[in-house]
């Protein structure tokens, strides 16, 4: 069978997917599209047209697309070897621990590289419930943490958990979602008090006897939301006062996406560094690479020989450093700042007086725009996949999400490289696709 790339074979790899693929695996838009290659921020399709990539993958390109020192660094570990093991001592793997180890803020700081997010996660309740020798675990609601049994049976939103057959407990407490719900109408003092009101009433029902609390400092999947600076501050005072500890899923945050801080937890420093971090998507720029980070005593707390047969594998890593090297040397946390601070005041112009947007937000290259029914609170699934049919028609490729079991949220993460005028030329793009989306649904 020819995998030769040509016009209109679009069409006929969609079939060939649904032939072979599960129902539930994820695809977008009414015709799905096939990228085939990319470079900087663009991306190009089968048949030849260019967009301007607005979800950076899915937050997996960090700096750029095809970026020459990352591909570089590949080519020339993959010529040398693709794979032994970390069986054996793994130079690359060492390297990028070492300064991962050290960004992390963790002291005393120890290493596991994974393939992916969830499998990052997965190893922190791991450690969290062996170390705590509970199997109670924290979460807070609308939140995702990736989708093996146990990451998928601590999610918050069953749209994205098939199950509830969770090897864990979990309990849910209030603090992902800030501008719906219960506490809306809160400023950030009040709402920061009644959420640790809420863990403290919940670990009171517990007797605390909990492993740990995972909290994404902004929440991806759940469309982009952040909780005030330093409600996570205010949690780990009463974690502490129980032994529990903090993991802070960074998978989406990490690495300076949100302008402000290399890490999302840093926007609630007055707590301190969490005693785990987990990280995924962008330190490849598209290799599998996750991990978690803890400080000895917790990492050191499993009693078995025990290893990730592709985790740390030398090519990923290799891309690992290479990209870290740029994403440093080119300041793109001080870019997503600067970009991403002009890039959501032109959104928040363009959506300005528009009845199927109820609200921009983010933080640095992370901006969501929730789309409603026309001039009501009713979560618009429907309006966000217009917007993202249109801004693709216009070549932009914007992502979704949003809890409240539905996608409603139009999530922006380009590469930290963003231009300014690239940041203008998209921002034009998704105020036609937005406009145009408000007229057709009135
Ligand atoms: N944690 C967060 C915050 C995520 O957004 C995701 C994926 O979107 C995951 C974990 C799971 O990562 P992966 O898809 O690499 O397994």
């Amino acid at each position: 069978m020819s995998t030769q790339h040509t016009a209109g074979s679009a069409a006929a790899l969609l079939q060939r997917h649904r032939a072979v693929m599960p129902d539930w695996l994820a695809l977008y838009y009414g015709e799905p599209m096939e990228i085939t290659h990319g470079e900087g921020r663009h991306v190009w399709d089968g048949e030849g047209n260019r967009y301007l990539d607005f979800f950076g993958g899915i937050l997996t390109t960090m700096t750029a697309h095809a970026l020459p020192e990352v591909t570089k660094a590949v080519s020339e570990q993959a010529g040398r070897i693709l794979h032994t093991s970390s069986l054996y001592l793994d130079r690359p793997m060492v390297e990028l621990a070492e300064r991962i180890a050290a960004l992390s803020g963790i002291p005393d700081a120890r290493v596991f590289f994974t393939t992916s997010g969830t499998e990052a996660n997965d190893t922190a309740l791991l450690l969290a419930t062996t170390y705590r020798r509970s199997n109670q675990i924290l979460a807070l609601r609308n939140s995702y943490h990736g989708r093996s049994f146990s990451a998928i049976g601590i999610t918050g939103n069953r749209s994205w958990s098939p199950t509830s057959l969770s090897p864990l407990q979990t309990l849910y407490v209030h603090g992902g979602v800030r501008t719906r719900g219960p506490y809306a109408a809160l400023g950030d003092a009040e709402f920061i008090e009644a959420c640790t009101a809420d863990l403290e009433d919940m670990l009171g029902q517990t007797g605390g006897d909990v492993a740990a609390l995972i909290a994404e400092p902004v929440q991806g999947v759940g469309g982009f939301t952040s909780p005030p600076d330093g409600l996570l501050a205010a949690f780990r005072e009463v974690l502490r006062e129980h032994g529990i500890l903090w993991i802070s899923d960074e998978v989406q945050t990490g690495w300076g996406r949100t302008g402000e801080h290399f890490w999302g937890w840093q926007a609630h420093d007055r707590a301190g560094p969490p005693d785990m971090l987990t990280f995924a998507k962008g330190i490849g720029n598209g290799m599998s690479i996750g991990g978690v980070v803890a400080g000895a005593e917790v990492m050191n707390c499993l009693p078995a020989n025990s290893i990730s047969t592709f985790g740390g594998s030398p090519v990923t890593m290799a891309a690992g450093n290479a990209n870290l090297n740029y994403l440093l040397e080119h300041d793109l946390q001080g870019n997503a700042r600067r970009v991403g601070g002009l890039l959501l005041e032109r959104l928040r112009a363009a959506s300005a007086g528009l009845g199927v947007v109820r609200e921009v937000r983010g933080r640095g290259l992370m901006a969501g725009v929730e789309m409603v029914e026309p001039h009501t609170d009713t979560p618009s699934p429907r309006a966000a996949s217009l917007v993202l049919e249109a801004a693709r028609e216009g070549g932009l490729l914007v992502g979704k999400g949003g809890g409240h079991a539905t996608s409603s949220v139009l999530r922006i993460a380009p590469p930290l490289s963003l231009t300014v005028a690239e940041a203008e030329e998209g921002a034009e793009i998704l105020e036609h696709a937005l406009r145009t989306v408000d007229t057709e649904l009135g």
